[in-house]
């Protein structure tokens, strides 16, 4: 049985109709489209208004009530800061939901065996890519102060976990890459950028207003 799926959106715009009750929906409210260009429509006019809520953050359950759902409603919320559109939660047939628990309660143990594996195996990346990293950084920023390039690292990491295929491409850090690791380190850690905001001024002239001590430093650095 196919899963039939649909996106609801938490909108971020403020004029958006329902093309089937013509009623208005606005910033916050679920809109049911493909996307927010497309039409659409308000949730009570969708086909998920009879259906059951699952709260995100357990991804057996979001896979196994998805799977035995005929109907799916995936909600998205807008991340301001992120600018993208998150997972907030679907809504699924609550036979499916009940069905997903039994199914969840009769593997427990199973999963969290792998789990636990799959936890050790992705550390074990993140060391090597760190590792990595770091070398090929301090091998183009050879002046750059000690322990510098493993911080550096760490947070290209941090920024790039859950990437896949990202330890096989740990040998090809290209140089455009380091220079915009360590350029974003320097931003923060070495000038005033992070306290200018907040205070009116915009993201671009704090950018352009630090962009000469950057650069000398990176020189220094190489
Ligand atoms: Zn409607």
């Amino acid at each position: 049985m196919e899963t039939f799926t649909q996106n609801i959106f938490l909108t971020k715009k403020e004029k958006l109709k329902c093309q089937s009750c013509g009623k208005a929906i606005v910033r916050g409210q679920a809109f049911v489209a493909e996307s927010e260009k497309h039409k659409g429509t308000c949730f009570q006019c969708s086909p998920f208004v009879n259906l059951a809520f699952l709260k995100p953050g357990n991804a057996a359950m979001t896979r196994r009530s998805k799977k035995h759902s005929k109907l799916c409603g995936v909600v998205y919320a807008w991340n301001t800061r992120r600018k993208r559109f998150e997972r907030r939660g679907q809504y699924v047939e609550g036979a499916a939901i009940i069905t997903a628990e039994l199914e969840c309660k009769a593997d427990a143990a199973e999963r969290l065996e792998k789990n636990k594996k799959a936890a050790i195996v992705r550390a074990e990346q993140d060391r090597i890519y760190i590792s990595e990293f770091s070398q090929a950084i301090r091998a183009y920023y050879p002046n750059c102060p000690p322990g510098r390039e493993i911080k550096i690292a760490e947070h290209a990491c941090e920024k790039h976990s859950g990437r896949v295929g990202r330890t096989a491409q740990a040998k090809d850090f290209d140089k455009k890459m380091i220079d915009l690791a360590v350029e974003a380190h320097i931003r923060h850690a070495e000038t005033n950028y992070d306290n200018q905001f907040g205070s009116g001024i915009r993201k671009r002239e704090i950018r352009s207003n630090v962009k000469g001590k950057v650069s000398s430093i990176m020189m220094q650095w190489r």
